[in-house]
């Protein structure tokens, strides 16, 4: 996972952009920790990796569902707890605890083609409209200031009630509403995933054992507060339909190909070595246990604990057993970049970058590590690599900040000025981004493409969801 400059310490590993996603709306509901942080956008994660495998774990799905065309994208949200939505029609967003938490492909895959049924189907639209004659953000409020009731009474289990009977009537009535919309949606959501599942070959056990898993702890631990059981109510009726629908077909017993489960291992250990205590990634991957995914955790925890030197001797140890990994060598520059030895990170980032087919986001990296480097004629080498990972990866605002750093050392200080506002405009930070382009303005001839983009910026309206 790259890393961003400035990161804080506890979180010094993890690369967010600052969501121009913060226009998503959240239909679907949420979990009222998340609508706190709705402010600044969802707490978006980038990582080449699981990025990667997830394109592949969806594509077909997305196929299979006449979605191709769309461009529909799953986007990580660095969130521990099990969740996964569709918000606005184009994306799937993912929490990382879904991932960590699915013990095959086969499962998490089943959650996608839960979501494409929902893509598929419009139900975002269609709930929209059946909404429009209450007032969308006093249903929103509602419905995530009471996520606990509601999945109780969802959970149709009577636990939770208490907290039903304190909702005032008007909005128990647009609960209700939207209660008895969803159930219907879940279930069409449900056949159209094993349907798209049936048209790849794929087994939809996956599925039903994770619902079923969220429907069990409803039933005997009243874990109803769950985000994922608040975005799709989960009553016993369904998933024993889901069961039934799922054995019935000839795929029911299809297992994961061995290659990809391990490459799903790989993501499940890099998601707890970045993102879990180290105690806890030391209980889950003990040191007895001598397979990859149990090293590649602990090299990541062992570097996000200070012992760069342990850390990049068991790096090292993982490349040689998959030399051609480009995870492996992006996580060597990455530890070396933050641990202060810019210069020694370059070698393994330019190879990961090879190996990735040139990956924009190690591109970005890469040119982090040009930048810090005490060596000055890296910075004529950076401009150019990171231009390129931003014609591929167009909202990262890490990368107009270092492209800022790149032409300010070249004493290029309007294009550094422009580079400074994309940069801050993509952070939602617009009064910084128009004083920056208001003085790049002033740098660059008139009518020129720079000038032209700084006016863009200087005259642009907020992004939603953005403070002025
Ligand atoms: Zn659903």
């Amino acid at each position: 996972m790259p890393s961003r400059p400035c990161a804080s310490r506890s979180n010094r590993s993890l690369r967010w952009i600052a969501a121009a996603t913060a226009a998503a709306v959240a239909v679907a509901p949420m979990s009222a920790s998340a609508q706190q942080r709705r402010s600044a956008g969802p707490p978006i994660l980038r990582d080449t990796e699981i990025e990667q495998l997830l394109r592949e774990y969806t594509a077909p799905i997305l196929r299979a569902a006449g979605l191709t065309k769309q461009n529909i994208q799953v986007v990580l949200i660095n969130d521990t707890s099990f969740n996964a939505f569709v918000a606005d029609g184009r994306r799937i967003f993912v929490n990382v605890g879904a991932l960590r938490d699915s013990e095959t492909p086969n499962q998490i895959i089943g959650v996608l083609a839960h979501e494409t049924g929902h893509l598929a189907g419009g139900h975002l639209a269609k709930l929209r409209e059946e909404l429009s004659r209450a007032q969308t953000q006093m249903v929103l409020a509602t419905i995530l200031g009471m996520g606990a009731a509601i999945a109780g009474a969802r959970s149709g289990s009577g636990g939770g009630n208490a907290g039903a009977a304190a909702i005032a009537a008007p909005q128990a009535a647009i609960i209700r509403t939207v209660l008895s919309y969803q159930r219907q949606q879940e279930e069409n959501a449900d056949k159209a995933g094993v349907k798209f599942l049936d048209a790849t070959g794929q087994s939809s056990k996956g599925m039903y054992e994770t619902f079923k898993r969220f429907n069990d702890q409803i039933m005997y631990a009243g874990r109803g507060a769950d985000p994922y059981m608040q975005s799709h109510p989960l009553p016993s009726e369904r998933v024993a339909a889901l069961g039934e629908l799922a054995r019935s077909s000839p795929n029911w017993e299809k297992r994961d190909d061995p290659a990809l489960q391990l490459r799903h291992d790989m993501m499940r250990a890099k998601i707890s070595g970045f993102l879990e205590r180290q105690d806890t990634v030391v209980r889950r991957y003990t040191s007895a246990a001598d397979n990859l995914p149990a090293r590649y955790a602990r090299a990541i925890a062992t570097y996000r604990h200070g012992d760069l030197r342990t850390a990049i001797a068991q790096i090292d140890g993982l490349i040689q057993t998959q030399p051609n990994n480009p995870y492996f060598y992006e996580l060597k520059g990455q530890a070396l970049l933050e641990g202060g030895k810019p210069d020694e990170a370059i070698a393994p980032l330019r190879r990961a970058l090879q190996l990735s087919n040139r990956a924009p986001l190690i591109e970005i990296m890469l040119g982090q590590a040009l930048l810090a480097s005490s060596n000055a004629a890296y910075a004529t080498e950076a401009v150019p690599i990171l231009k390129a990972a931003l014609a591929r990866e167009p909202e990262v605002p890490s990368a107009y900040s270092q492209l800022a750093v790149a032409y300010g050392k070249q004493g290029n200080y309007a294009e550094a000025d422009l580079a400074a506002a994309q940069a801050a405009f993509l952070r939602g930070d617009s009064k910084t981004a128009r004083d920056l382009a208001t003085r790049a303005k002033t740098r660059f001839a008139v009518g020129t493409p720079g000038w032209v983009k700084a006016d863009d910026i200087v005259s642009a309206r907020p992004l939603p969801g953005q403070s002025n």
